[in-house]
């Protein structure tokens, strides 16, 4: 059965109130599938609900209430009719400080609340021109994973975002994407006999070059950024990937 590809449109800290309003009119008459994710910040979720795509937030914490000033748990998410969050993006590793043991907490709570995870993992410039690509997904896999059970890999999703394809304009070849969502695939049927895991990819993924990725089959959708946050290349993206 071929699987549903996935579009997951992260908008990070981006638009004020008057300016995301007819993103959201569009947004609720034009995108018709649940395969298409939207993550907006978190402050307009309200606004974007009742649509037909599903919502995810941008992170959730590693516990569910009580006294962390300024921080937003899976269960809230989950009781306002969020699907997804995104966790271990490399903006928190790296303005944030958020390391894989962080990563780990937060990922076990959030399915703990009926969430489901899109885990990213990837390389830096400097670890890439190391060749330590595969040893840096590994690390990041086995800590980020850790102590999960096999049922709780249905509500997971990897997304190989290589650091420094993010904002770049820069994607990695056809063939070393393949390699890695190989590589990724791999690692989880092995470590955790889990066959079906997703592996979306991001970074720079835009209105011109969607085709070329969407034809690797390896690839189960796509972690999109700076593209997203203009209706129609998000529109042209969608157009191509659940056609
Ligand atoms: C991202 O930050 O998750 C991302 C994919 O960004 P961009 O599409 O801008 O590279």
């Amino acid at each position: 059965m071929e699987k549903r590809k996935l579009v997951v449109a992260n908008l990070k800290m981006n638009f004020v109130y008057d300016e995301i309003k007819s993103y959201i009119l569009q947004a609720k008459k034009e995108i018709t599938t649940s395969q298409v994710v939207i993550c907006p910040t978190s402050i307009y979720i309200p606004y974007f609900l009742q649509g037909n795509y599903a919502l995810g937030v941008q992170n959730t914490a590693d516990d569910s209430e009580g006294v962390y000033t300024g921080e937003l748990s899976p269960k809230q998410a989950y009781s306002m009719g969020v699907k997804y969050t995104i966790l271990g993006h490399s903006e928190r590793r790296i303005k944030f400080n958020e390391d894989d043991l962080m990563v780990n907490k937060k990922v076990i709570e959030a399915i703990k609340h009926n969430l489901t995870v899109i885990l990213c993992v990837g390389e830096t410039q400097s670890e890439r021109a190391l060749r330590k690509t595969e040893q840096v997904v590994k690390r990041q896999l086995i800590n980020c994973l850790r102590g999960l059970e096999y049922d709780m890999f249905h509500n997971i999703v990897i997304a190989y975002e290589p650091v420094w394809a993010i904002g770049s304009n820069i994607t990695p070849t056809v063939e070393d994407i393949i390699g890695i969502t190989n590589y990724i695939k791999n690692a989880v049927s092995s470590s955790y006999q889990y066959e079906n895991i997703r592996v979306l990819y991001g970074g720079s993924v835009n209105e011109k070059n969607i085709r070329e990725l969407n034809s690797i089959n390896e690839v189960d959708g796509f972690l999109v950024g700076t593209a997203s946050l203009d209706f129609q290349k998000l529109t042209k993206i969608i157009n191509v990937v659940t056609y």
